[in-house]
Protein backbone atom coordinates (compact mmCIF):
# COMPACT_ATOMS: atom_id res chain seq x y z
CA UNK A 1 0.00 0.00 0.00
CA UNK A 2 1.17 3.27 -1.24
CA UNK A 3 2.05 5.40 1.99
CA UNK A 4 -1.34 6.91 3.52
CA UNK A 5 -1.75 10.74 2.88
CA UNK A 6 -1.70 13.04 6.20
CA UNK A 7 -3.34 16.54 6.34
CA UNK A 8 -2.28 18.57 9.41
CA UNK A 9 -5.23 21.42 10.67
CA UNK A 10 -3.82 23.07 13.38
CA UNK A 11 -5.54 26.44 15.15
CA UNK A 12 -7.25 28.06 17.98
CA UNK A 13 -10.08 26.75 19.78
CA UNK A 14 -13.33 27.46 17.83
CA UNK A 15 -11.79 28.85 14.15
CA UNK A 16 -14.23 25.43 13.20
CA UNK A 17 -11.33 23.00 12.95
CA UNK A 18 -13.70 19.83 13.50
CA UNK A 19 -16.47 21.06 11.88
CA UNK A 20 -14.29 21.54 8.44
CA UNK A 21 -12.12 18.71 9.09
CA UNK A 22 -15.33 15.97 9.94
CA UNK A 23 -17.09 17.41 6.56
CA UNK A 24 -13.78 16.95 4.54
CA UNK A 25 -12.85 14.00 5.90
CA UNK A 26 -16.47 12.51 4.94
CA UNK A 27 -16.06 14.02 1.44
CA UNK A 28 -12.51 12.65 0.85
CA UNK A 29 -12.84 9.26 2.62
CA UNK A 30 -10.49 9.98 4.93
CA UNK A 31 -10.28 9.57 8.85
CA UNK A 32 -10.86 12.39 10.61
CA UNK A 33 -8.87 12.78 14.25
CA UNK A 34 -9.61 14.88 16.85
CA UNK A 35 -6.78 15.32 19.11
CA UNK A 36 -8.01 17.62 21.30
CA UNK A 37 -10.46 15.10 22.16
CA UNK A 38 -7.24 13.17 24.04
CA UNK A 39 -6.56 16.37 25.69
CA UNK A 40 -9.83 16.51 26.85
CA UNK A 41 -9.73 12.87 27.95
CA UNK A 42 -6.95 13.27 30.14
CA UNK A 43 -8.10 16.33 31.80
CA UNK A 44 -11.94 14.65 32.52
CA UNK A 45 -9.93 11.75 34.12
CA UNK A 46 -7.99 14.42 36.18
CA UNK A 47 -11.36 16.34 37.33
CA UNK A 48 -12.79 12.65 37.97
CA UNK A 49 -10.09 12.03 39.95
CA UNK A 50 -10.23 14.67 42.30
CA UNK A 51 -7.24 16.28 41.10
CA UNK A 52 -6.17 19.91 39.81
CA UNK A 53 -5.41 19.65 35.96
CA UNK A 54 -2.31 22.06 36.89
CA UNK A 55 -0.83 19.31 39.34
CA UNK A 56 2.07 18.46 37.31
CA UNK A 57 3.07 15.66 39.77
CA UNK A 58 -0.37 13.91 39.67
CA UNK A 59 -1.11 13.99 36.42
CA UNK A 60 2.06 11.90 35.36
CA UNK A 61 1.25 9.31 38.07
CA UNK A 62 -2.11 9.30 36.76
CA UNK A 63 -0.63 8.58 33.46
CA UNK A 64 0.15 4.67 33.42
CA UNK A 65 -2.97 3.73 34.81
CA UNK A 66 -5.06 5.27 31.60
CA UNK A 67 -5.78 3.64 28.55
CA UNK A 68 -7.02 6.10 26.10
CA UNK A 69 -8.53 4.62 22.97
CA UNK A 70 -10.17 6.34 19.43
CA UNK A 71 -12.71 4.16 17.91
CA UNK A 72 -14.13 5.52 14.73
CA UNK A 73 -17.69 4.50 14.40
CA UNK A 74 -19.54 5.52 11.52
CA UNK A 75 -16.95 7.96 10.13
CA UNK A 76 -17.38 9.51 13.32
CA UNK A 77 -14.57 9.51 16.60
CA UNK A 78 -15.96 8.61 19.71
CA UNK A 79 -13.12 8.35 22.89
CA UNK A 80 -12.57 6.05 25.66
CA UNK A 81 -10.65 5.91 28.91
CA UNK A 82 -10.11 2.69 30.16
CA UNK A 83 -13.20 1.46 28.25
CA UNK A 84 -15.79 4.19 29.36
CA UNK A 85 -16.94 5.90 26.69
CA UNK A 86 -16.48 9.64 26.98
CA UNK A 87 -17.14 11.23 23.99
CA UNK A 88 -20.00 13.77 25.02
CA UNK A 89 -18.89 14.06 28.76
CA UNK A 90 -15.31 16.03 27.47
CA UNK A 91 -17.44 18.67 26.42
CA UNK A 92 -17.92 20.95 29.10
CA UNK A 93 -16.38 24.51 29.49
CA UNK A 94 -14.93 22.83 33.09
CA UNK A 95 -13.32 19.87 30.63
CA UNK A 96 -11.79 22.52 27.75
CA UNK A 97 -10.11 24.61 30.69
CA UNK A 98 -8.66 21.08 32.22
CA UNK A 99 -7.34 20.00 28.87
CA UNK A 100 -5.69 23.07 28.06
CA UNK A 101 -4.11 23.38 31.98
CA UNK A 102 -2.91 19.57 31.55
CA UNK A 103 -1.65 19.63 27.60
CA UNK A 104 0.77 22.11 29.34
CA UNK A 105 2.80 19.33 31.04
CA UNK A 106 5.11 17.56 28.39
CA UNK A 107 4.40 14.21 30.07
CA UNK A 108 0.90 14.80 28.64
CA UNK A 109 2.33 15.23 25.01
CA UNK A 110 4.81 12.47 24.76
CA UNK A 111 2.19 10.08 26.11
CA UNK A 112 -0.59 10.85 23.44
CA UNK A 113 2.65 11.38 20.69
CA UNK A 114 2.67 7.38 19.39
CA UNK A 115 -0.75 7.10 19.35
CA UNK A 116 -1.42 9.95 17.05
CA UNK A 117 1.68 9.02 14.92
CA UNK A 118 0.22 5.47 14.85
CA UNK A 119 -3.06 6.20 13.58
CA UNK A 120 -1.87 8.47 11.02
CA UNK A 121 0.76 5.50 9.93
CA UNK A 122 -2.14 3.41 9.25
CA UNK A 123 -4.90 5.50 7.99
CA UNK A 124 -5.43 8.60 4.96
CA UNK A 125 -6.25 11.31 8.14
CA UNK A 126 -7.15 15.27 8.28
CA UNK A 127 -5.98 15.42 12.05
CA UNK A 128 -6.67 18.80 14.00
CA UNK A 129 -4.82 19.96 16.67
CA UNK A 130 -2.48 22.64 17.95
CA UNK A 131 0.69 20.95 16.72
CA UNK A 132 -0.28 18.96 14.03
CA UNK A 133 2.30 20.35 11.59
CA UNK A 134 5.09 21.29 13.78
CA UNK A 135 5.37 18.87 16.13
CA UNK A 136 3.31 15.36 15.69
CA UNK A 137 3.27 15.28 11.76
CA UNK A 138 6.19 17.36 10.59
CA UNK A 139 5.85 15.87 7.22
CA UNK A 140 2.21 16.26 6.87
CA UNK A 141 1.54 16.26 3.21
CA UNK A 142 -0.47 19.79 3.64
CA UNK A 143 -0.74 21.84 6.52
CA UNK A 144 -3.44 24.41 6.80
CA UNK A 145 -3.37 26.67 9.93
CA UNK A 146 -6.94 27.62 10.26
CA UNK A 147 -8.00 30.94 12.36
CA UNK A 148 -10.99 33.11 13.21
CA UNK A 149 -11.21 36.62 15.06
CA UNK A 150 -11.65 35.50 18.58
CA UNK A 151 -14.90 37.30 18.46
CA UNK A 152 -16.39 35.11 16.07
CA UNK A 153 -14.76 32.05 17.34
CA UNK A 154 -16.47 32.89 21.01
CA UNK A 155 -19.68 33.13 18.65
CA UNK A 156 -19.89 29.89 17.44
CA UNK A 157 -18.73 27.68 20.57
CA UNK A 158 -21.62 29.52 22.27
CA UNK A 159 -24.01 28.65 20.06
CA UNK A 160 -22.61 25.23 19.99
CA UNK A 161 -22.93 24.60 24.23
CA UNK A 162 -26.57 26.35 23.83
CA UNK A 163 -27.46 23.94 21.52
CA UNK A 164 -26.06 20.65 23.33
CA UNK A 165 -28.59 22.22 26.67
CA UNK A 166 -25.21 23.09 28.43
CA UNK A 167 -25.83 27.07 30.29
CA UNK A 168 -23.12 29.91 29.98
CA UNK A 169 -23.02 33.34 28.71
CA UNK A 170 -21.31 34.35 25.67
CA UNK A 171 -18.91 36.63 27.68
CA UNK A 172 -17.92 33.98 29.79
CA UNK A 173 -17.05 31.93 26.50
CA UNK A 174 -15.24 34.59 25.58
CA UNK A 175 -13.53 35.15 28.28
CA UNK A 176 -12.27 31.44 28.20
CA UNK A 177 -11.65 31.33 24.54
CA UNK A 178 -9.28 33.97 25.17
CA UNK A 179 -7.46 33.15 28.34
CA UNK A 180 -6.96 29.46 26.58
CA UNK A 181 -5.39 30.92 23.20
CA UNK A 182 -3.46 32.81 25.37
CA UNK A 183 -2.14 29.90 27.26
CA UNK A 184 -2.01 27.51 24.21
CA UNK A 185 0.06 30.15 22.49
CA UNK A 186 1.83 31.16 25.84
CA UNK A 187 3.33 27.77 27.23
CA UNK A 188 6.52 26.04 26.80
CA UNK A 189 5.82 23.00 25.38
CA UNK A 190 4.25 22.94 22.12
CA UNK A 191 2.86 25.95 22.17
CA UNK A 192 0.22 26.72 19.56
CA UNK A 193 2.27 27.76 16.25
CA UNK A 194 2.04 27.82 12.71
CA UNK A 195 4.17 25.52 10.84
CA UNK A 196 6.65 28.21 8.38
CA UNK A 197 5.15 25.50 5.45
CA UNK A 198 1.10 25.91 6.80
CA UNK A 199 -0.87 27.35 4.48
CA UNK A 200 -3.24 30.35 6.63
CA UNK A 201 -6.93 29.67 6.20
CA UNK A 202 -9.06 32.95 8.15
CA UNK A 203 -12.40 31.37 8.02
CA UNK A 204 -14.21 35.27 9.66
CA UNK A 205 -17.02 35.71 8.16
CA UNK A 206 -17.36 32.33 6.14
CA UNK A 207 -19.71 29.75 6.57
CA UNK A 208 -18.76 26.37 7.40
CA UNK A 209 -20.21 25.44 3.30
CA UNK A 210 -17.74 28.18 2.20
CA UNK A 211 -14.56 26.80 4.36
CA UNK A 212 -15.33 23.05 3.50
CA UNK A 213 -14.72 24.56 -0.06
CA UNK A 214 -11.46 25.86 0.43
CA UNK A 215 -10.00 23.48 2.46
CA UNK A 216 -11.36 20.91 -0.36
CA UNK A 217 -9.80 22.40 -3.11
CA UNK A 218 -6.30 22.89 -1.32
CA UNK A 219 -6.32 18.60 -0.74
CA UNK A 220 -7.33 18.28 -3.92
CA UNK A 221 -4.71 20.43 -5.43
CA UNK A 222 -2.30 18.52 -3.15
CA UNK A 223 -3.15 15.10 -4.04
CA UNK A 224 -3.95 16.24 -8.07
CA UNK A 225 -1.73 18.72 -9.48
CA UNK A 226 -2.18 18.63 -12.76
CA UNK A 227 -5.64 18.07 -12.59
CA UNK A 228 -6.30 20.93 -10.58
CA UNK A 229 -4.06 23.47 -11.11
CA UNK A 230 -2.12 25.18 -8.48
O1 LIG B 1 -9.43 21.49 20.20
P1 LIG B 1 -9.98 21.45 21.60
O2 LIG B 1 -10.62 22.73 22.02
O3 LIG B 1 -10.85 20.27 21.84
O4 LIG B 1 -8.68 21.25 22.53
C1 LIG B 1 -8.75 21.31 23.94
C2 LIG B 1 -7.41 21.77 24.48
O5 LIG B 1 -6.43 20.76 24.24
C3 LIG B 1 -6.85 23.04 23.82
O6 LIG B 1 -7.18 24.22 24.50
C4 LIG B 1 -5.34 22.83 23.84
O7 LIG B 1 -4.80 23.35 25.03
C5 LIG B 1 -5.17 21.34 23.90
N1 LIG B 1 -4.68 20.72 22.67
C6 LIG B 1 -3.31 20.68 22.47
N2 LIG B 1 -2.79 20.06 21.38
C7 LIG B 1 -3.59 19.48 20.48
C8 LIG B 1 -5.00 19.54 20.64
C9 LIG B 1 -5.52 20.18 21.75
O8 LIG B 1 -2.56 21.21 23.29
N3 LIG B 1 -3.05 18.84 19.44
Amino acid sequence: MNKPFSIALDGPSGAGKSSVAKRVAMELGFLYVDTGALYRAIGYEVLKRGGKPNDQAFVEDMLPDINIELKHIDSSQRVFVNNEDVTELIRTPEVSMAASAVSAIPAVRRFLFELQRETARKNNVIMDGRDIGTVVLPDADLKVFLTASAEERARRRYDELIQKGIETSYEDVLADMKKRDYDDSHRETAPLKAADDAIFVDTTGHTLEQSVITIKKLIEDMINPERHGS
